[in-house]
């Protein structure tokens, strides 16, 4: 008898081509099942979709639907669940289900035939099974909770969530996961739990220290990491050990929101408020976001953990009475001290550089601070924000900076054409030949590079010399080592790890960094952090810089005087022209609450997410006229034509578009990069008119304003503007 089946595909993301095709096959296959089908000259991997296949054939001559080549046998059919995330995942971010499915899955099965992959699988099955697991026996190697950690478990048991651990550097989230984890497993002999980090520099770390948990009484087989850091056999073994449910712990990046997971029981999500849940390319998806909406569907709990969570998470986790949807935990110490005390966290130090030579990039206090620090054998990092950093015109005479009049954010300078425009609203000027406050002529962008900053350092740090007793290695009175770590210095696999061991080791003495430096790593001995230039931030055309910013600042604070030993006299340097700033002011005060709370209430004022849901449409060509033109029509067939549709000027109404504007990066690889801002104060109506939206973009393409168009594409939720 023959069957006729939906399956999933991945055609190119605007293909006219849907991506759930018609296929017959000899056999049933429920939906979920991975098949190999014949499309176009190849073969491609594909899944059965729910979906009514008969409906579709009607249109089509039954003789020209082709036949499935060959389902996967021994990878059982994927949950409805998963089918259910990868449905809504396609939906939100207004992407085909086709490209989002396939993608979602190991790159290895799509090249794999159904027999390469029965090998696999033989291969899988032929090794020793895993030692047995006496569920009797628990994980000893445990430390006793402290009261704070006790009382959020005891809140996590009894709570349905979402949860959000708001919790300070070294207070012990990571053990909070790890007991979770572990009564999750305890209480279930097939639960699994999925935690994931922010980068793949910290699965190591991570994987470690769960290895060392549970690998002894749940085999080694019972925890496993996916990333995209992994070869494609490892990430294919990975899967499918999370797939059949060997795999109890999944430890991974963002990709691994997607893993195939039958016995979820727990979702973790570390430093949640990290940027990098948000993939940029593709299906622009939170996986944060997703995680939250897979713990609903799954029945699973969902734990966010961060030290300056999120501005959405913070406001989802008010209280409930006044409509938040997580319960907000807290854990305000460090590991070791009082319930309270702030000694266990480095006093924050601001420097005035409005009193310090014009052109000075380290003040002669943090100078002084760093000799000494050194001079003592301990160890200073320096860091440089350049994350999300758009270059501002700043008047270094009077403090005139390049303000849009019309908006509550700065104009962003234009290299290209030298002009100074608001992302925002789109204003545009050019730029002034003189400061505009005090006719200084010397009007110039914030900001200073790494390796320039690492020369200059070395150079003012030249007559001071080591102590002893700092490293056998490196004996007394030799030069101070000044090293560096960002993008350049840890492009080839490897180097990021054996430059953090050098740090460890103590043979550095002043670290010079990105923010690469400020997350996560542990750094026992350095007893001073440095922000030599985070002002830019401040006046940056997006308005998440400053959450941004605040949140960089501590953790690279809580880098500092991890070490018990040395923890009361380590300190936080900031140089800034902004002393009074509010932010730092918080920062001070180690007082995330209070700079949530004030940036809030600017974020709401302004209309702004999280009170407002924003998509960006962004369009390449190779003219900015061509990108910005296919936005403008775009925008006003949303007006002239949607507005007709029957129910729809509802939508429009609630909706804002507003004028295309370039990209701050406005040319890539000579490529013209255009954008246009979407708006509403309702998140279903910014995914109602979305969808209907769509339609309107691919027939503009189609139409004379899609002449040499490179590419369009959406990003719902986008976290840089
Ligand atoms: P976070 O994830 O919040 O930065 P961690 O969980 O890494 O904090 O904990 C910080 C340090 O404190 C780690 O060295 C950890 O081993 C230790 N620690 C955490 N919880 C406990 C505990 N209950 N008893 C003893 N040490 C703990
Ligand atoms: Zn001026
Ligand atoms: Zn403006």
């Amino acid at each position: 008898m023959t069957h006729w089946l939906c399956i999933l595909v991945q055609t190119p993301a605007h293909a006219a081509l849907g991506s759930v095709l018609s296929y017959r096959s000899e056999l049933a296959l429920p939906p979920g099942t991975l098949v190999r089908v014949p499309l176009g000259q190849r073969e491609t991997l594909g899944v059965v979709w729910d979906g009514d296949a008969a409906q579709a054939t009607g249109e089509l001559d039954p003789d020209k639907i082709r036949a499935v080549a060959g389902a996967l046998d021994g990878i059982a059919p994927l949950s409805a669940a998963w089918q259910q995330l990868l449905t809504f995942t396609a939906q939100y971010y207004q992407r085909s289900l086709g490209e989002v499915a396939l993608a979602a899955l190991p790159p290895q099965l799509r090249g794999l035939s159904p027999a390469q992959v029965q090998r696999r699988l033989k291969r899988r099955a032929a090794q020793p099974a895993p030692a047995p697991t006496d569920a009797a026996r628990t994980v000893d190697a445990a430390p006793a909770l402290t009261p704070e950690q006790q009382a959020v478990v005891t809140q996590i048991q009894s709570h349905a969530g979402p949860f959000l651990l708001f919790g300070a550097t070294g207070s012990g989230k990571t053990e909070v996961y790890l007991h979770c984890v572990q009564t999750l497993l305890e209480s279930n002999p097939q639960a699994q739990a999925l935690v994931m980090v922010p980068e793949i520099n910290l699965t190591p770390q991570l994987e470690a220290r769960f290895r060392e948990r549970f690998a002894p009484v749940y085999g080694d087989d019972a925890v496993v990491s996916l990333h995209s850091g992994m070869t494609n056999p490892q990430r294919l073994k990975s899967w499918l050990a999370a797939h059949n449910g060997t795999a109890r712990i999944v430890l991974g990046t963002r990709m691994a929101v997607f893993a195939s997971l039958p016995h979820l029981g727990l979702i973790v999500v570390d430093e949640e408020h990290d940027p990098s849940y948000k993939s940029s390319e593709g299906a622009r998806y939170s996986a944060r976001d997703l995680a939250v909406y897979r713990g609903r569907l799954e029945n699973a709990k969902v734990l966010l953990g961060s030290a300056t969570p999120s501005l959405e998470s913070w406001h989802q986790s008010r209280p409930a009475s006044e409509g938040g949807r997580y319960l907000r935990l807290h854990m305000p110490s460090r590991v070791g001290t009082a319930a309270g005390d702030p000694a266990g966290l480095p006093l924050v130090r601001r420097v005035d550089m409005n009193h310090q030579h014009r052109h000075a990039v380290f003040s002669i206090p943090l100078l002084e601070a760093i000799k000494e620090r050194v001079a003592r054998g301990e160890q200073c990092m320096v860091f440089l924000n350049r994350r999300g950093y758009a270059p501002v015109l700043h008047c270094a005479d009077c403090g005139w900076k390049s303000e849009c009049p019309h908006c509550s954010a700065f104009r962003v300078f234009h290299k290209i054409d030298r002009t100074l425009r608001c992302h925002h609203c789109g204003f545009t000027e050019r730029v002034p030949r003189a400061c505009p406050g005090c006719g200084n002529p010397d009007i110039a962008p914030l900001g200073r590079g790494t390796e320039r900053l690492e020369e200059h350092l070395a150079e003012l740090l030249a007559d001071v010399r080591r102590p002893n007793s700092v490293s056998a290695e490196f004996p007394a009175g030799e030069p101070v080592r000044v090293a560096r770590i960002d993008a350049d210095t840890t492009r080839l696999k490897g180097e990021l790890q054996s430059q953090l061991a050098a740090v460890h080791a103590g043979e550095v003495d002043v670290l010079v960094g990105t923010q690469m430096i400020a997350k996560g790593h542990d750094f026992r001995r350095i007893t001073l952090v440095a922000a030599v230039n985070p002002d830019g931030a401040l006046f940056s055309s997006d308005f998440r810089a400053p959450e941004r910013l605040f949140s960089l600042l501590m953790q690279a604070s809580g880098r500092a005087g991890r070490d018990a030993a040395l923890g009361a006299r380590s300190e936080m340097w900031i140089q800034t022209f902004q002393p009074a700033h509010p932010l730092y002011a918080a920062l001070k005060q180690h007082d995330y609450p209070a700079f949530a709370q004030a940036q809030l209430k600017e974020r709401e004022q302004a209309g702004l997410p999280p009170f407002s849901a924003q998509a960006l449409v962004r369009a390449e060509a190779r003219t900015q006229d061509v990108a910005q033109g296919f936005l403008t029509t775009a925008s006003a067939a949303a007006h002239s034509d949607m507005a007709q549709w029957p129910g729809w000027a509802d939508v429009l109404e609630q909706v804002t578009l507003y004028p295309a504007v370039p990209m701050t990066i406005q040319r890539v690889a000579n490529v013209e990069r255009a954008q246009m801002l979407v708006e509403s104060p309702s998140r279903a109506a910014l995914q109602r008119f979305l969808s209907g939206w769509q339609s309107v973009l691919h027939a503009t393409r189609q139409g004379p304003q899609g002449k040499g168009l490179i590419r369009w594409a959406i990003d719902v939720d986008p976290l840089a503007i």
